[in-house]
């Protein structure tokens, strides 16, 4: 029996694998194999990693277990997006959103369990924070809802919590994502999405394999912002968009902003307006969400004709998408994921 708990492996990158692999007595190249077998191939264990010598699996099973984590829920809706819930390894769940398209699927990962950040119309925020996820844990959620071959990807780090409060784990989980060796997919199809967390903003910014960026506006004024995102008392408005200005953008690359439509709250032409100054000089685009409701949070979603009035005012001066809620009907769409209980996932 063994003494002690298997770590994952899942979440390891290269060079860690070739630690392992020589510490065993084998040439570094079976550190490829493993790391094929694990983000390639996606094996759930080791014996489905081909071509593994039968003694350097036995001796990697004494330490080590793959580490994806388990399917616990599978809520389908009508318009063909699927919820996950998905049970880590000490039993804590968090969410995963596929969403196909034509020409286009999109994957939409957490980075936390819950979130420490207490935005008001969010119900992932009604859980408050339990821990950050591991490299490992971001990535086996790729590995588990995104079918293989999928050609035109997306991954979005817009679950569940808040990636930049987690940047060392969200960092090594695209360096995974995107290394061609691995999942391979391009640093242009994967974008993380923020709160606004501004000392973070400027590392990201340093990091050489990073996601895009997203910010969450959700305000026209320093006073709405605080009343809706209090983190915004600590990182004020003006010092995250002269972060934004700052940050260092490839060449084919634009920030985005998310803006949270809440009816009568921050959704008339004055806001749309002032949004519009707000962003002045930024390569930006612009994507509206209207809210999505939920039980326990007492925002209301505006009129279609309102959200289409906003859009056309920012539209004079930048792109801008109204994003199509998905799965509303399984409470799969933006800021309404929140671990379901057991009881009511069947
Ligand atoms: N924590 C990150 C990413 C997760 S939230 C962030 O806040 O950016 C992803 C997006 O969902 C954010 O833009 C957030 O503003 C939005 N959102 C949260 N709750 C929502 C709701 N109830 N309806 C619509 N969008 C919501
Ligand atoms: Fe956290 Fe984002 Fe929800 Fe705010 S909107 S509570 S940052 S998940």
């Amino acid at each position: 029996m063994r003494d002690r708990m298997p770590q994952p492996l899942l979440g390891l990158e290269k060079f860690d694998l070739v630690r392992i692999v020589t510490a065993q007595g084998e040439p570094p190249w079976r550190a490829s194999q493993l790391y094929g077998g694990l983000y390639r191939a996606r094996a759930a264990t080791l014996d489905r990693i081909r071509g593994l010598p039968a003694a350097l699996r036995r001796a990697l099973e004494q330490d080590f277990e793959v580490g994806q984590p388990a399917i616990e829920g599978q809520f389908r809706s009508a318009d063909g997006t699927v919820r996950y819930l998905l049970r880590l390894a000490d039993g804590q769940t968090i969410e995963t959103v596929w969403m196909p398209e034509p020409g286009r699927d999109t994957l939409c990962i957490s980075t936390q369990v819950g979130c420490p950040v207490d935005c008001k119309f969010c119900f992932t925020a009604l859980l408050g924070l339990s821990r950050n996820l591991t490299a490992g844990e971001i990535v086996g959620q790729v590995l588990l809802a995104a079918p293989p071959q999928t050609p035109r990807l997306n991954i979005v780090m817009m679950g569940m919590g808040e990636p930049l409060l987690n940047l060392p784990q969200v960092i090594r989980a695209t360096r995974l994502l995107a290394d061609p060796e691995g999942l391979g997919l391009s640093p242009r199809r994967i974008t993380l999405s923020t709160s606004g967390i501004t000392p973070k903003i400027a590392e990201l910014g340093r990091e050489p394999v990073r996601p895009k960026l997203a910010v969450s506006l959700n305000a026209s004024t320093e006073e709405m912002r605080e009343r809706l995102m209090p983190i915004t008392r600590k990182y004020k408005l003006a010092g995250l968009l002269e972060a934004c200005r700052a940050y260092p953008l490839r060449p084919w690359e634009r920030l985005s902003f998310e803006y949270v439509l809440l009816r009568g709250v921050n959704d008339s032409d004055q806001d749309a307006r002032r949004v519009v100054r707000l962003l002045a000089n930024l390569k930006c685009m612009v994507n509206l969400i209207a809210f999505n409701p939920g039980p326990g949070i007492d925002f209301q979603t505006p009129s279609p004709e309102r959200v289409l009035a906003f859009q056309q005012i920012l539209k004079r001066s930048f792109p801008c998408f109204i994003r199509k809620p998905r799965g509303r009907d399984i409470y799969a769409a933006c800021g309404q994921l929140k671990r379901t209980q057991e009881s009511e996932c069947r």
